[in-house]
């Protein structure tokens, strides 16, 4: 039975994307690369040591080295110059195509909140060295402090011309990796939980500074990361000491469309193998998407993604009008929609392809194992449901 994916055309999704012939030409070159780089499933076992790995540092330095690490990011510090349209196409379509580059998520993170908030030389430095395949990781969570992240505890105290680290942040996604993390930590405490913290890069290789990569169900890709008396710069501070929510909350709208952008491309590659699978697949003598089950399962989850395409591209044109938007209802629902969506296409791919879903010779079962997680990070769904519902006036 082959898995080989089939041509979008081919495999009933429509495309909702609404692409300029340089956009489209973008995410072709990216589809390209993916399959003369992971086309087979030995070329994906190699680069994921056998899917334990999400994240290859040589294939994403080639991948930067060929423009697609700064193709979103400003002309003057080394980009193309193209915005959250583009930071999609090339997000969604390097998932679709099963490259290991889960560092570029969060690393696009950081080049947002330096573009805000960076000096001059720090977004010459910065976003340089990200648009040739630096990874930057981003230290929010910590222990206790998950959803409720701004009763963080790590502190970030300023001492003459230096900061000072001390705590420990969790779940940092691609630490390991990283050349440095921004962290955001308490420099002081204010009347709110949410005063007080502050942006700051802490190179990984700094005294006092230790990353233990944590075990999960999808790889070892998120590390613990302990501070003991990390000192730092005060140049390292991105922003205002004490600022960091408030610049937390301004790249919020980008981090949602990030993760809806990436599980975009999970969904419609789980799609589109499970209705290759079906179409080929025989069982009493009739191909198995012909029953009227499968076959109107199929048309559920086409019509489920083909929302979500239009959602992750909606907010995504938002941005580019205008990048100071907020977008808290429509980035909020863009994260929720996908990453429910991706998880259901997932689980009832698996379902359909019967017991061979299930199997680590297919797919799916690693398809699947990515998408349970989206719900959780990024702010879980439960917390974006509070917070379109907050816009309802909720
Ligand atoms: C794979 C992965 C990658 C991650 N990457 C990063 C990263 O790079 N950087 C980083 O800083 N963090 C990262 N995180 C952390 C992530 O942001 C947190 O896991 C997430 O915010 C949830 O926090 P928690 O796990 O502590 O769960 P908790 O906050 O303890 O939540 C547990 C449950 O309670 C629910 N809950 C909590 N509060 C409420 C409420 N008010 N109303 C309703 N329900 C509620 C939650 O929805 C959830 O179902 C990552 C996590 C994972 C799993």
């Amino acid at each position: 039975m082959s898995t080989t994916p089939i041509a979008r055309d081919l495999a009933g999704v429509t495309d909702a994307r609404h692409l300029t012939e340089d956009q489209q030409a973008l995410a072709d070159a990216v589809a390209d690369f993916c399959a003369g780089e992971a086309g087979t499933r030995e070329q994906r076992q190699r680069l994921t040591n056998d899917r334990t790995t999400l994240h290859s540092d040589a294939l994403y330095r080639q991948f930067a080295g060929l423009g697609y690490a700064g193709a979103p990011l400003p002309e003057a510090y080394g980009g193309s110059g193209g915005g959250a349209v583009d930071l999609c196409l090339i997000l969604e379509e390097s998932t679709y195509g099963r490259i290991p580059i889960e560092g570029m998520s969060v690393t696009m993170i950081v080049a947002g909140a330096y573009e805000r908030f960076g000096t001059e030389a720090q977004k010459t430095d910065v976003i340089g060295r990200i648009a040739e395949g630096d990874v930057f990781a981003i230290a929010m969570s910590e222990p206790g402090s998950g959803s409720d992240v701004a009763s963080m505890r790590t502190k970030a105290e300023v001492v003459g011309d230096e900061i000072v680290l001390n705590g420990h942040k969790t779940w940092i996604t691609c630490a390991k990796h990283a050349s440095e993390i921004l962290v955001i930590a308490r420099s002081f405490t204010g009347d709110r939980k949410h005063d007080g913290l502050t942006m700051v890069a802490v190179p990984t290789d700094a005294p006092g500074l230790e990353i233990n990569p944590i075990s999960t169900m999808g790889g070892d890709e998120q590390c613990d990361v302990f501070f003991t008396d990390v000192r730092v710069p005060a140049t390292q501070v991105l922003g205002e000491v004490g600022g960091g929510w408030g610049q937390l909350v301004a790249g919020l709208n980008v981090e949602r469309l990030i993760i809806g952008a990436v599980m975009l491309g999970l969904a419609r590659r789980a799609f589109d193998d499970a209705l290759a699978y079906v179409r080929e697949r025989e069982q009493f003598g009739k191909k198995i998407g012909s029953f009227q089950s499968l076959k109107h399962n199929v048309a559920d989850l086409a019509t489920e993604l083909r929302c979500c395409e239009l959602l992750v591209y909606d907010v995504a044109r938002k941005i580019d009008e205008d990048p100071s938007r907020l977008l808290p209802r429509e980035a909020s629902m863009a994260k929720l929609k996908v990453t429910e969506v991706v998880k259901r296409i997932a689980l009832e791919g698996m379902q359909m392809m019967g017991g061979y879903g299930y199997a680590t010779e297919y797919d799916m079962e690693a398809y699947l194992r990515q998408a349970v997680v989206s719900t959780i990070y990024g702010g879980t769904n439960e917390i974006q449901r509070d917070i379109i519902g907050m816009t309802y006036g909720l």
